[in-house]
């Protein structure tokens, strides 16, 4: 897999601050202030002017399937129908060892074979493409606001994102925090970014943030009681 930046919103401290000034005039902070302000605080909007394209090379396409339920972005993949596949690149999964090794490299064979002999047989790609695996290597090009990419990082650093996945994630998040640290340095998974992990009974034994981060549940038996007794009480006294 190969992550390039291709473009990013320039100055984007400068504009993010200008924009936080519009909405509240009376702001003296430094730009650098204000941002901190707005990612410490969640408030998001403001961060949706900076923009980031990406140039993803050789991830399989199994992985661009799941980059495509984020629907707050700009998705352009390598199509299939307009480009040759004999000779494919694929995606090897990790830990495969030995025996599983051969199967599934056999597999590959076996698609690349088909497909081949498809070609050959004057079948035109968009109908040969379909003995293609889900493995077979794609090329993208991604494009995001900070907001999404915030929302893309928090769910997919998480260990329980596929490892295919977090290998994107983690290789954007370097190119990102290069870019603007004022604002990543204080993003990783939803555990690190809001305190508190929500995946609770879900998390792994893997996880590295385990006795460190604690998860929502435990948190919330402690305030659940209370909390909803004020949740009572404003209900009772609200005059709606
Ligand atoms: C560990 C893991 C396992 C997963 N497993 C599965 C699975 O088994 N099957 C599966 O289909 N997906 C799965 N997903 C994908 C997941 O359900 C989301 O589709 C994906 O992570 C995109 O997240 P998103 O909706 O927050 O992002 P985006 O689509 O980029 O949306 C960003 C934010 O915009 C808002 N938003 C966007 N669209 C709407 C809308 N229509 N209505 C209201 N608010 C909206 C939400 O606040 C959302 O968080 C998995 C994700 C993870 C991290």
């Amino acid at each position: 897999m190969e992550v390039k930046l291709l473009r990013v919103t320039e100055s984007g401290v400068e504009l993010v601050a200008t924009a936080a000034k519009t909405s509240d005039s009376a702001l003296t902070r430094s730009a650098n202030e204000i941002v901190e302000l707005i990612v410490d605080n969640d408030y998001s909007s403001a961060l949706e002017h900076i923009y980031f394209t990406f140039d993803v090379a050789g991830i399989s396409v199994a992985l661009s399937r799941e980059l495509l339920e984020h629907r707050i972005a700009s998705h352009t993949a390598r199509s299939t129908r307009y480009n040759e596949e004999q000779g494919f690149g694929f995606y090897v999964p990790e830990g495969l060892k030995g025996d599983a090794k051969s199967v599934f490299l056999e597999a590959m064979k076996s698609a690349n074979d088909a497909y081949t002999r498809l070609r050959k047989l004057g079948i035109a790609r968009e109908q040969a493409r379909y003995v293609l695996p889900m493995a077979l290597h794609t090329h993208y090009i991604l494009t995001m606001n900070v907001r999404s990419l915030i929302n893309f990082f928090m769910l997919r650093l998480c260990v329980r994102a596929s490892p295919e996945m977090r290998e994107l994630a983690i290789r954007m998040y370097k190119i990102c925090v290069r870019e603007y640290p004022a604002i990543f340095s204080k993003i990783w998974c939803r555990g690190y970014t809001l305190g508190v992990c929500p995946e609770n009974r879900a998390r792994p034994p893997n996880c590295p943030f385990a006795g460190i981060i604690p998860v929502k549940r435990t948190l919330r038996r402690d305030f659940d009681k209370e909390a909803k007794r004020v949740i009572e009480h404003e209900l009772k006294t609200s005059n709606h």
